[in-house]
């Protein structure tokens, strides 16, 4: 049983609990340990994108427009997952400038401009309202129908009628009640830089528990939905919703595209959104995490949108209001403690966007339209005043305090007027009012000011007219029929059907003449109006953020007395931040201020830099003029500034290029001159090892004739010498004939003659040609030779010499007394493999490279064997790869050493043909 004491007693403790959060936040941020420093719980704080519209309104779409709720969410997914064009852009500008809200980055983009400021505020402000005032509805009609449902199951009826006295004071208090929350922790001091920690952690709290709340109700309608589906009328009756649900929305994809494109500019100029994305981000790489999470989150919250809307037709009368199935669905099953949670999710979702919306809308009005006033009105003698900082903070807790106020207001005189998402689409197409003048400023130079303020009018009266007219029409406020045929009696100026465009969908048709009006106007008017030199230099400034724009002191020859340019600073942020922010810039700027004459047009950039992170950019300019002396370089000057810069970034471009490629050459050089040092150092080694390998021989050649022509020696004595003499020759030729070999190879000067040949074949003349070797020996040598698939593009004469030099290393290492070889050779990997196993030593891992080399000769060898030249290897290995093959070694299982080649068949080899080469070859 819930009564009012208990839901009231819980909201309360709940709002408590948020306070203590925001508490907390605070105190860590004033100490320096921020707990929002995580792009988790920036990802969480953006999610106050899902207000109670969302949390409530989102199955009420879905129980009466089927899929087409799905459009609030693909709206910001499109734009978050595109963060890195829009969201980047915004946010690096919205930090160098130091930008407060969306008023102020519009007014700044077009030149500081106070009027434009104005014009934001205001049209933000009316845009609000309708949204405040929903949020407050949700609240007290949820509370209503927890209370009630008890006593009147039958909701239809308590619904629908007007809200009772008391049920319109639980509106009042919670708008008191949420006044106060933006307050204590929205304006607690001027920052900077306008971050309130404390707030951002409670709205990310807050995030996390309407999540939890919906999902679990969404858990339930679908156990419930499983398990009280009575056979017979209850399924008939929930089939017939499913396919209620999953239909297309009525009025077709003309009004899906519209929503997307509502939600896609709402997700960037709703004031509360910009507030939380932008000026409340203290970390651009959070926004890479975000454009994941955040669109996860959305998904999360979607997910269940239809298994409640389901369970709700299926389960409640028809009459009860689909807005509050979260609620009603788990009443049903006499569940009131998840319907007390969802009642929380629903508060906290309102309460999140009431209090963003409340602080983002008080810096607006306190920066832009106050204090523009203000500071022209002489008499306040503003300047005189010591501190300034304390009047700020007043005047925003008062325009929080009137904001919620005529948020109340507009609720009680609309009272009942449609179905909640009704309500809010009304604030998104104000919102998306900002998004020409927004892209404009993103990428458009030639946008104006004037144009700005042209578009922003229009589209914001045409809205007024084709949508916010009928609305209070409709409302209880007025009960003419002022919708047909329009005033004055002219059928042209019908509302809802302007210039006879008749038939639309409404909320497309205000939709379409209102941007058209809006981007028209803009687009128009700036073609056809002149920047000034300010305009022209911020225009620079936020569309080449991401190219080095001219810095403003380039422009501005201002310059100022820095006692005053202090004093001015100090009435803002407090003598402390004033003093400590002077001394930031002397220990950056290498100078010192208090050797400083007069402030150049540096410092004074800098301070109005500052001020606008408090005032605002079009107040701070206002307050830095009225010191500050010297005047903005003529256009034509600056015009040649900007060019100059573009033209200077052109240029250092070409020069950096210039100095890459140098170095690039530079690096080339090095390596070629390394090589060449390393050839020259082969060349060398070369030399020194053949000279060494010819001495061997000569030396005893020359020996031998010295004994045979001085010494007296026998017949027998003299035939053994001259027979060491002729073999010694023979080993010299070969060596000498080898070696030429080698090089004709190394130097690519070898004859090939290339044909297709058998490998197969090749090998078993090898083996037959080195037969007398293992024969020799009594060496055992196993051969098994299958015929190859295709034939190899090779010079025969060539490949032999690969062959028995393998063979014959393998005779002459395989293990002296008991000699075991084996010959396989056989297709493998579209080519053909040979392999030439002794029992030997063996190659040991280190020698496998190495033995490939010029006269290489494995270590700790040679005793007791026949020695070779050392080049085999290095020409087989050369031969090889003339053929695009490969040769290694490897180590058998068992001792010994293995030689393979790797040769590739012409054609890969064709599976079923059996080959003409290896028949051939039988
Ligand atoms: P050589 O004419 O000296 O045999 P190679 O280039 O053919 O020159 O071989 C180089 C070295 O590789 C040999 O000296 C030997 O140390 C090692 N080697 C070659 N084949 C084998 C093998 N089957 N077993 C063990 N070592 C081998």
């Amino acid at each position: 049983m819930l009564d009012t004491a208990t839901i009231v007693a819980v909201a309360l403790a709940y709002l408590g609990l948020l306070f203590a959060i925001a508490w907390y936040g605070d105190r860590r941020a004033d100490t320096g340990r921020s707990l929002i420093r995580s792009p988790v719980v920036y990802t969480f704080s953006l999610a106050v994108y899902c207000t109670s519209w969302t949390f409530y309104g989102a199955v009420g779409t879905a129980a009466r427009r089927g899929i087409e709720f799905l459009t609030i969410y693909t709206g910001p997914t499109i734009i978050f997952l595109g963060w890195w064009f829009l969201l980047r852009k915004i946010a690096r500008i919205s930090k160098s400038q130091r930008i407060t809200s969306i008023a102020d980055f519009i007014a700044s983009r077009y030149g500081k401009s106070a009027s434009l400021g104005m014009i934001v505020t205001v049209i933000a402000m009316i845009g609000t309202m309708p949204y405040i005032a929903l949020q407050l509805k949700a609240v007290s009609t949820s509370f209503a129908v927890l209370v009630s449902y008890e006593a009147t199951p039958d909701l239809a009826i308590a619904l629908t009628s007007p809200p009772a006295a008391t049920l319109t004071d639980a509106a009042f208090l919670t708008a008191i009640g949420m006044a106060v929350f933006a307050i204590l922790f929205g304006t607690r001091h001027i920052d900077a830089n306008e971050h309130h920690e404390g707030m951002v952690a409670a709205i990310a709290f807050e995030s996390c528990v309407k999540l939890l709340a919906f999902l679990a109700v969404g858990f339930f309608a679908i156990f419930t939905l499983g398990s009280t589906a009575t056979p017979g009328a209850g399924e008939a009756a929930m089939s017939a919703g499913w396919s209620n649900l999953t239909r297309f929305p009525e009025g077709g994809s003309g009004r899906f595209l519209t929503m997307t494109f509502l939600s896609m500019a709402a997700i960037v100029c709703l004031p509360r959104q910009f507030h939380i994305t932008i000026v409340e981000n203290v970390d651009e790489r959070h926004l890479s995490t975000a454009s994941w999470l955040f669109p996860t989150y959305l998904f999360l919250m979607s997910l269940f949108v239809l298994p409640i809307a389901a369970a709700g037709l299926s389960l409640l009368p028809a009459g009860a209001n689909p807005d509050f199935y979260v609620l009603t669905v788990p009443m049903t099953q006499g569940h009131n403690g998840l319907a007390l949670l969802a009642f929380i999710g629903g508060l906290s979702s309102a309460t999140a966007m009431v209090v963003v919306a409340a602080i983002a809308l008080s810096t607006m009005i306190c920066n832009d339209l106050v204090m523009p006033v203000l500071l022209r009105i002489r008499w306040l003698r503003l300047e005189d005043r010591g501190n300034l900082a304390t009047l700020l903070l007043y005047i925003r807790r008062i325009a929080i305090f009137a904001v919620l106020l005529l948020g109340y207001a507009y609720y009680r005189l609309t009272g009942e007027s449609g179905p909640l998402a009704q309500i809010g689409l009304v604030s998104f197409a104000v919102a998306a009012q900002f998004f020409p003048a927004i892209i404009g400023a993103l990428f458009w130079k030639n946008g104006t000011r004037a144009g700005a303020q042209t578009g922003l009018i229009l589209g914001f009266l045409t809205w007024a007219y084709t949508m916010l007219v009928p609305l209070l029409a409709r409302s209880d406020l007025f009960s003419g029929s002022i919708l047909e045929p329009g005033p004055w009696g002219i059928a042209a100026l019908r509302p809802e059907a302007l210039f006879g465009l008749e038939g639309w969908e409404p909320l497309t048709h205000a939709l379409f003449w209102s941007m058209a009006a809006n981007i028209c106007g803009y687009v128009l008017v700036s073609l056809f109006s002149k920047q000034d030199t300010l305009e022209r230099i911020q225009a620079a400034i936020f569309v080449d953020v991401f190219r080095r724009p001219p810095a403003e002191a380039q422009v501005w020859r201002r310059s100022a007395a820095v006692e005053e340019l202090h004093a001015l600073l100090q009435r803002f942020i407090g003598t402390e931040r004033a003093d400590r922010a002077f001394r930031d810039y002397a220990a950056e700027h290498g100078q010192r201020i208090g050797d400083m004459p007069e402030a150049d047009a540096d410092l004074v950039a800098f301070v109005e830099r500052l001020l606008a992170g408090s005032v605002g950019a079009a107040s701070a300019r206002g307050m830095v003029a009225s010191i500050a002396k010297g005047e903005l370089l003529g256009f034509d000057e600056v015009m040649a500034i900007l060019e100059e810069t573009h033209q200077v970034i052109a240029h250092s471009r070409e020069i950096e290029q210039k100095s890459r490629e140098l170095e690039a050459t530079a690096l080339e050089l090095t390596r070629a001159n390394a090589q060449l040092k390393e050839l020259d150092r082969l060349k060398d080694d070369f030399l020194s090892t053949v000279s060494h390998e010819l001495r061997t021989p000569l030396t005893s050649i020359r020996t031998y004739s010295e004994i045979l022509s001085d010494h007296d020696v026998s017949e027998e004595q003299a035939d053994r010498f001259l027979d060491i003499i002729s073999s010694e020759t023979q080993r010299l030729t070969r060596l000498l004939d080898t070696i030429l070999d080698l090089t004709r190879l190394e130097q690519g000067q070898a004859e090939w003659r290339m044909a297709d040949v058998d490998p197969s074949a090749v090998l078993e003349d090898a083996v037959a040609a080195t037969g007398g070797l293992f024969r020799g020996r009594q060496f055992d040598l196993k051969v098994a030779i299958e015929p190859s698939a295709a034939p190899v593009r090779a010079d025969r004469d060539r490949l032999m010499q690969v062959f028995i030099n393998l063979l014959s290393n393998a005779a002459k290492f395989a293990e002296p007394g008991d000699g075991r070889v084996m010959v396989v050779g056989r297709p493998d990997d579209g080519g053909y493999l040979v392999e030439v196993t002794d029992n030997g030593e063996g190659v040991s891992p280190q020698d496998r490279e190495l033995i490939f080399e010029k006269f290489a000769k494995a270590r700790d060898r040679n005793t007791g064997r026949p020695s070779g030249s050392g080049l085999g290897l290095t020409i087989s290995r050369h031969i090889v790869e003339h053929h695009g093959g490969r040769i290694w070694t490897e180590t058998p299982p068992t001792r010994g050493a293995r030689f393979c080649v790797h040769l590739h068949s012409v054609r890969p080899p064709s599976g079923s043909r059996k080959p003409a080469l290896a028949e051939a070859a039988e």
